[in-house]
């Protein structure tokens, strides 16, 4: 693998150092650099698009992505929701696509893309799309097409012709290319954006399937929140030697969120708890999360009866609909989404201050997916959790995931029951709990200021980064951990979850 600059040398180096096994580069934490996006080399019509954005300097993914991706070979990366992780990999891509077409020649209209960027989910693929369509805005000869499931047919069709970058789904995309309506074989690099989501959702065939179809690429990149073995199984077959760059793991603090958690008796209880914080006066824009869609249909309506601007967002909705909800909540106008785990990546709204798990999320790891929704680019932001008696080994496996205790907190005039008080941990585990009855009571009211009784100081603190310790002892979970045994809903209902 050939690295020419400077800078290339100096992430060689590091690499080195870090090198797990011969040929496979890791690059890790410990070379942390601040760096323009000048610096990285990226050609002109780049750098005004990402002056245009704000974007100052190059966030700590994009300053050794974007060397990397340039310098060719493939890569794994892990890194953190809403680090920059999508400029991370369009900036190189588009950076090659420029020196390609160096005077901006108008693109035959062929339906063979040289990108191609695969994305779990709709919402993920419209976002990357859309990431492209800005960073390409002062490049001429460039071309983005989104191919996902769920949008008619013709019109699809007729965009991919000229488009030499396509975001796209795994199922429409096998079926635009079974009926020929595109061909793959011109791919030069391929991008699997959230692998461990794709994996989750069945597309490993898809996926291998696209990668048959495009096996003469000289590149292929993919991110994931972890490098878990059935990731490296996939990285395995999709990839040659990657190197890794590992960013962050899902037991980076998120110092940003203020994370916490509410015991609650019933689902009447959590409504009221929800409720409570809807009002918030620091709340702009919130996303409740539904373990359901029937839950977020029936969440969302109660918001409204109660006088709430609140909408439903689920994978049971037609297309447009989801569209047209989601476009709503970034122009400002939807003030909370009831959401199922549809909306836990891929939604990059920088005005959602809340996020708030009505329903706990069915693996760990999305947990940290749907608190991402918040806090975005630098901000602080808050994240609620309300749950059960019944969910104890939820939170038990997210604390784990985490390695961090969430911490409980009661609202005065809606503290939980003697029964939900009892220590979130079993006594003598080693791991640190907090518990609502007596200590844990008084230090949540201490780390307030107030006594129960008064709820509005309670609430300035919300922005405190949290101060729970971490737990002792490795206790490194390698993936994320299912909940509790199956992972299955325990009532008999059959439930659709996204
Ligand atoms: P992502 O992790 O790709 O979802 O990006 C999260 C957010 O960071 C998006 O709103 C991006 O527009 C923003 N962003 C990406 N790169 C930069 C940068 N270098 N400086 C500031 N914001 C950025």
């Amino acid at each position: 693998m050939k690295r020419t600059t400077c800078l290339f040398d100096c992430l060689l180096v590091d690499a080195l150092i870090d090198q797990p096994q011969k040929g496979h580069p890791l690059i890790g934490m410990c070379m942390t650099m601040t760096i323009s996006f000048k610096e990285l080399g990226l050609a002109q019509p780049l750098l005004q698009a990402t002056e245009a954005l704000g974007y100052t300097q190059a966030t700590p993914v994009q300053e050794k992505v974007i060397p990397a991706a340039i310098s060719g070979g493939d890569w794994m990366v892990s890194s953190q929701t809403g680090s920059g992780k999508t400029a991370a990999f369009l900036l190189p891509l588009l950076n090659q696509l420029i020196a390609a077409n160096p005077n901006g020649k108008p693109v035959p209209g062929r339906a063979e893309p040289q990108v191609l960027v695969l994305c779990p989910t709709r919402e993920l693929a419209q976002q990357v799309s859309a990431d492209a369509i800005n960073l390409v805005k002062f490049a001429r000869g460039i071309r983005i097409a989104t191919i996902m499931g769920g949008m008619p047919y013709g019109k699809q069709i007729s965009q991919i012709k000229g488009a030499n970058l396509v975001v796209a789904t795994p199922g429409r995309l096998l079926d635009l290319s079974n009926s020929r309506a595109i061909r793959l074989d011109k791919v030069k690099c391929m991008i699997v954006d959230e692998a461990d989501r794709m994996l989750d959702l069945g597309f490993q065939d898809d996926i291998e399937a696209i990668h048959e179809l495009c096996s003469d690429r000289g590149q292929t990149l993919m991110f994931s929140a972890t490098f878990a073995p059935r990731i490296m199984q996939l990285a395995t077959s999709l990839m040659n030697n990657p190197g890794r760059i590992e960013l962050a793991s899902a037991h980076d603090k998120h110092e940003n969120i203020a994370q916490t958690l509410h015991w609650a008796d019933s689902v009447a209880h959590k409504h009221k708890l929800l409720s409570h914080w809807l009002s918030d006066p620091t709340m702009e824009q919130a996303v409740v999360f539904a373990s359901t869609q029937a839950d977020s249909e029936t969440i969302a309506d109660s918001l409204r009866a109660d006088g709430h601007e609140a909408t439903a967002l689920h994978g049971a909705m037609p297309q447009a609909v989801r569209n047209r909800r989601l476009q709503s909540l970034r122009k400002g106008q939807t003030r909370i989404l009831v959401a199922t785990d549809v909306a836990a990546r891929g939604i990059d709204v920088p005005t959602i201050t809340h996020v708030i798990n009505f329903g706990l999320p069915m693996k760990a790891e999305d947990y940290v997916h749907r608190i991402g929704r918040t806090g975005r680019a630098g901000r602080s932001g808050v994240a609620i959790t309300l749950a059960e008696h019944r969910d104890r080994s939820k939170i038990r496996a997210i604390e784990q995931y985490t390695q961090q205790p969430l911490q409980a907190e009661v609202i005065p005039g809606l503290e939980p029951s003697e029964k939900s008080r009892k220590p979130s941990h079993r006594p003598g585990s080693g791991r640190p709990g907090r518990s609502f009855g007596g200590k844990g009571a008084s230090n949540a009211s201490n780390r307030h200021g107030q006594g129960q009784g008064e709820g509005k100081t309670f609430k300035q603190n919300h922005f405190a980064k949290p101060s729970g310790p971490k737990f002792a002892g490795s206790g490194k979970p390698s993936s994320g951990p299912k909940f509790g045994g199956s992972g299955k809903p325990s009532s008999g209902q059959k439930r659709t979850f996204a």
